[in-house]
C-alpha cells in the first residue's frame, strides 16, 4: 500500500546522522544537514507547501487542509533525523529479511551476534513480516528514521489522496534529539500547530503521554591540596576521598537506575572528574512526580551539607538545574490528543497501550512550552544497539494510525481546549 516507504527508509539510514555532544553547532554533525536537505528536496518534490530549512537545521512543511469545514486544529508530526552516539552510524548497510520465519537472524558482518526470539520474545510478533536490520557492526538508525520515513509517507499519501478529510498538517524534522538538544530551537510560532505528535516510539499501539521529570545536580567538592610528603603538617584535605564518601552515602535501594523500574525515580551519579584539589560530580535526578523530584534534590543537598559540617576545611557546593518536566502534568488537563491516538490505533485493529517513559522525549519540552505533544509508535525495536530492527509492516501501521488520527481530528477537534 505504501510502496515508497521501504526504499525511503533505506535511503535515509545510509546517511550517517549520528549526533555529537562535543560539537556546539546546530546541527552538531554535517550528516544531519545532508539528510535534512534531502528531506526538504523530497518534500518539495511531493508537492508539500511552505517547505523551509532554517539555519539551525529544522525542516518544516505544510500539507494544506483538504476540508471545507472550519475550526479544525492544526496537527504537527515531528521526527528526529539524528542517531544515537552509543554506536557507529557510519556506513550503515541495511539488510532486508523478507517474510521473517520466526527463527534466529544472523548479521553478515558480525557472526558473533544474533537476533534470537528465545531471548527477545518481541521477535515472535514479527513472524511473517519484512524485517530490516543493520549488518552487525553499526546501529540501524530506525530511531528515528523509521519516524522520518513514516511522516514522509504520510505526506505523500495525503497529497495523493485529497479525498481524505483532514485539517492543516504541519511537518517538522529536528536535529540532535539524542544529545538532548532536539527542540531547543524549535520556533513554536513558526511551527504554528495546536497539537503535535512525535513519531519516535516502539511497538505498534504504543502511545506515550507521560515521561520522567528531570533535574541535574552538580556537586563540587573543593579540598586542600599539598605535597603528599608533608600533607599531615600542611593539612591536606583530599577531595577524591570526600567524593568517595559522598558516593558511598547516596541511597541505592530503590533509588538508583539499576535498582528501580516502572514508576520509581532515581538519583544517578553519571560523571566524575577531578583530583585532590577539586572533584566535580554530575548527577541526574528523575521522578514522575514533582514532589518526588524535589525530594531527590533534597537528599543530595542534605548529604552535601552534612559532609560540609563534618569537614569544615573543604568547600562543598551543590547546584540543581531543571532539565524537563513530565508531559502528563499538561496532557491531563485535556486528554483529547491522547484519546484520539487511542481511537486511531483501535480503528486500524491495534490494541493501544500507554507506557510511562523512563526518560524524556522531545514532546516533554514542547508540551511544557505549550504545545501538547504525545509520542506515537513507529515500529523501531532494540534501539541504540547493533540489534536494532524494524518491521516494514509496523511502519505501515504507523502511517495508517496517523491517517486515522488526522481524520479524527477533522471530525472531533473543535472541542479541543488547546485550540483557540
Ligand atoms: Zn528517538
Amino acid at each position: 500500500m505504501f510502496d515508497n516507504l521501504l526504499p525511503r527508509f533505506l535511503r535515509y539510514v545510509r546517511i550517517n546522522t549520528q549526533s555529537s555532544d562535543r560539537c556546539y553547532d546546530c546541527p552538531s554533525t554535517p550528516g544531519q544537514l545532508e539528510l535534512l536537505k534531502l528531506l526538504k528536496q523530497e518534500l518539495e518534490e511531493l508537492g508539500a507547501s511552505e517547505v523551509r530549512l532554517n539555519p539551525s537545521g529544522y525542516v518544516m512543511a505544510t500539507v494544506p487542509s483538504s476540508c471545507q469545514k472550519a475550526r479544525i486544529p492544526t496537527v504537527a508530526f515531528l521526527a528526529h533525523v539524528d542517531t544515537a552516539p552509543d554506536l557507529s552510524g557510519e556506513n550503515v548497510e541495511p539488510v532486508v529479511h523478507r517474510n521473517y520465519d520466526g527463527g534466529i537472524l544472523r548479521f553478515p558482518r558480525n557472526p558473533g551476534i544474533v537476533l534470537d526470539p528465545t531471548a527477545m520474545p518481541e521477535l515472535h510478533e514479527a513472524k511473517g513480516k519484512d524485517l530490516v536490520t543493520a549488518s552487525g557492526t553499526t546501529l540501524l538508525g530506525a530511531d528515528d528514521k523509521a519516524g522520518v520515513a513514516v511522516v514522509m509517507t504520510l505526506v505523500e499519501h495525503l497529497l495523493g489522496h485529497p479525498e481524505i478529510p483532514h485539517g492543516r498538517v504541519r511537518i517538522c524534522f529536528t536535529p540532535d534529539e539524542e544529545i538532548g538538544r532536539g527542540v531547543d530551537k524549535v520556533d513554536l510560532k513558526a511551527l504554528d500547530a495546536n497539537v503535535a505528535y512525535t513519531m519516535d516510539g516502539h511497538a505498534p499501539g504504543e502511545i506515550c503521554a507521560e515521561t520522567f521529570s528531570a533535574d541535574k545536580a552538580t556537586v563540587t567538592i573543593r579540598g586542600v591540596s599539598t605535597h603528599p610528603g608533608d600533607a599531615q603538617s600542611k593539612g591536606m584535605v583530599n577531595a577524591v576521598h570526600l567524593a568517595g564518601k559522598f558516593l558511598a552515602a547516596l541511597p541505592r535501594e530503590h533509588c538508583a537506575p539499576e535498582t528501580t523500574a516502572g514508576r520509581e525515580g532515581f538519583i544517578h551519579p553519571l560523571e566524575l572528574e577531578g583530583n585532590v584539589e577539586q572533584v566535580v560530580i554530575k548527577l541526574i535526578l528523575r521522578d514522575f512526580e514533582r514532589e518526588g523530584l524535589v525530594e531527590k534534590g533534597a537528599v543530595v543537598k542534605t548529604l552535601c551539607r552534612s559532609m560540609q559540617t563534618a569537614e569544615r576545611r573543604a568547600r562543598i557546593t551543590c547546584r540543581i538545574q531543571k532539565q524537563y518536566r513530565n508531559m502528563a502534568y499538561w496532557l491531563q488537563k485535556d486528554r483529547l490528543p491522547v484519546e484520539l491516538a487511542f481511537q486511531a490505533c483501535r480503528s486500524i485493529g491495534l490494541n493501544p497501550f500507554e507506557v510511562p517513559v523512563r526518560g524524556g522525549t522531545d514532546g516533554s519540552r514542547l508540551t511544557e512550552r505549550g504545545l501538547p505533544t504525545p509520542n506515537l509508535f513507529c515500529g523501531m525495536r532494540n534501539v541504540h544497539s547493533a540489534f536494532e530492527w524494524v518491521a516494514v509492516q509496523d511502519m505501515e501501521l504507523a502511517v495508517q494510525a496517523t491517517l486515522k488520527l488526522l481524520e479524527l481530528w477533522a471530525d472531533k477537534g473543535a472541542r479541543f481546549r488547546g485550540y483557540s
